[in-house]
């Protein structure tokens, strides 16, 4: 215990590299920052092994789980899923993203592993008999206006993980990649193999989201260390907004690629909202706000 105890608080405060304060990171400046915006501080507070990590800029279910819009799996994927796949490695098969903390709210890559079925219900009984469940040594982080939660699991499971890639933690200092992870037309990674730009389902977006905070589809997210590759949390920062949303959405969004036809539709307001989008097979929220922006400026080709 006294060896924890002395990890911990070595770690935990500021310049050994797991929790650098923001004055001593390196902000390397080599990157392709749009023209007129200034890169802000990264705002990722860093992880540590034994602790966990469940930020409150992600909403929760009942139970803990969270989830992330990922277009490339047509709907929203867990988060502590999607942190297995972004830096451990790709999930087949039965594969499971399993707790070693048994704790829902986490996706700390430390605490996460690749299993299935038995993993499961052995980690399960191992939780429960885990008594009291939390050490002592949590931490509650400011980032931003948000709060990271990092409880001290007692007992974390050491069940083997069906890949065999160690999580090598984010450092200040150097870049993270995943060989695993497809390229993006215009140079970033994303999950799985699409002709969709890296604005839109990069790798490295998914992880600012995770672990930086939290992130509206017309943020721009830039690497400090300039290259496009990279995961590093250290390295992500927002650097601006898409100048034009609706050029961004025009392009990257098919609900927004309508015809003349249907956007004469959406024009004539005779007819109701939900009606048409079902008639033009969209969703009733694109042409309630399609229309609202008629209204707003009637003159535009909105
Ligand atoms: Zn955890
Ligand atoms: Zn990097």
């Amino acid at each position: 215990m006294h060896r924890v105890r002395r990890r911990l608080r070595n770690n935990r405060l500021s310049s050994d590299g797991a929790f650098p304060s923001t004055k001593e990171r390196p902000m390397p400046t080599t990157h392709p920052i749009p023209p007129g915006s200034e890169p802000l501080q990264p705002s990722f507070i860093g992880l540590h092994p034994e602790l966990c990590f469940a930020p409150t800029w992600l909403s929760r279910t009942q139970r803990g789980y969270t989830s992330l819009t990922a277009k490339e799996f047509s709907g929203t994927t867990c988060a502590h899923r999607l942190a297995v796949m972004l830096l451990l490695g790709p999930l087949e098969g039965t594969d499971m993203a399993l707790h070693r903390c048994g704790n829902a709210s986490c996706h700390n890559p430390f605490h996460l592993y690749a299993g299935g079925d038995a993993e499961n219900r052995r980690d399960k009984l191992l939780h429960q008999g885990s008594h009291p469940r939390w050490g002592m040594f949590g931490l509650t982080r400011l980032a931003g206006r948000h709060h990271v939660h990092m409880p001290h699991p007692l007992v974390l499971s050491k069940e083997a993980s069906r890949l065999s890639m160690n999580f090598d933690n984010f450092t200040p200092g150097k870049c993270v990649r995943s060989a695993w992870l497809h390229p993006t037309y215009d140079g970033f990674r994303q999950l799985r193999a699409t002709a969709m730009s890296g604005e839109v389902v990069g790798a490295h977006r998914k992880v600012y989201t995770l672990f930086n905070g939290p992130l509206d589809k017309y943020d721009i997210v830039s690497h400090a260390c300039g290259d496009p590759t990279c995961l590093n949390p250290f390295h992500l920062f927002i650097s601006g907004r898409q100048p034009c949303p609706r050029d961004f959405d025009v392009k990257h969004d098919k609900r927004f690629r309508l015809s003349a036809e249907g956007l004469a539709m959406i024009a004539d307001f005779g007819k109701g909202s939900a009606d048409i989008a079902k008639e033009l097979g969209v969703h009733p929220q694109t042409v309630v706000s399609r229309r609202a922006n008629l209204r707003r400026s009637p003159n535009t080709s909105w």
